[in-house]
């Protein structure tokens, strides 16, 4: 697997120090077990990730108090992706999400002709939201802005936008500001992993991708 587009490092820090949300976690974790340079990131993120929380604790703090921060850091660390691998077609952390289902056999919600949609529950509460497209070739996705920071991880398939080719383990980690035209190229359906944070916009975006087939 040739991985070309990767993780920024600020994701990287921010997962390490536990700052990233629950859903954008996911993806993170999921993309850093398809690959190794990410894991390298990741191992230094972790240190800045170490520093920046022995940083917030320069607050007066009882030793207990500080210890027992570090052991859940640590604990965070040990189930950081380096250690897991890839059962099937998948990333581990989401086969156990999706209780070993193949992609195939999800109960995919059709959206519109040639994009379906899986909804992967998060904890309650949770203000991110983590999904799976999966979206025909020769789909064009309009040009969209994102309401919030979203990830997304090309699992199966490809798409292409004025970043360039998007295949199977790239990453697009892109900030809320960043307007794309994702189009999906080769002859294999295009399945993605998505975290998004703000749910009303993320509903729009996909309301606004199904413009061309529905004609609203
Ligand atoms: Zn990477």
């Amino acid at each position: 697997m040739t991985i070309s587009h990767h993780l920024d490092d600020a994701t990287l820090v921010a997962y390490a120090s536990g700052n990233l949300p629950e859903a954008h976690g996911i993806v993170v974790e999921a993309h850093v077990a398809m690959c190794q340079a990410c894991r390298a990131g990741l191992r230094q993120a972790e240190g800045v990730g170490g520093a920046v929380l022995a940083d917030q604790m320069e607050a007066p703090v009882s030793d207990v108090c500080r210890s027992a921060t570090l052991a859940s850091l640590d604990a965070v660390l040990v189930q950081s992706p380096r250690a897991k691998t890839s059962q099937g077609e998948v990333p581990l952390v989401l086969s156990r999400l999706l209780n070993g289902k193949p992609l195939a056999d999800l109960a995919w919600k059709k959206k519109a002709p040639g994009f379906s949609m899986f909804n992967i529950p998060t904890s309650k509460g949770s203000k991110t939201q983590l999904k799976l497209l999966s979206i025909k070739p020769g789909a064009a996705i309009p040009e969209h802005g994102h309401g919030g920071e979203e990830i997304t991880l090309i699992l199966k398939g490809a798409y292409r936008d004025h970043m360039g080719l998007y295949q199977a383990g790239d990453v697009a980690d892109l900030d809320e500001d960043v307007e794309h035209t994702p189009i999906v190229v080769g002859e294999e359906v295009c399945i993605c992993l998505v975290a998004v944070e703000a749910p009303t916009r993320f509903k729009s975006i996909w309301a606004r991708l199904a413009q061309p087939f529905v004609g609203i």
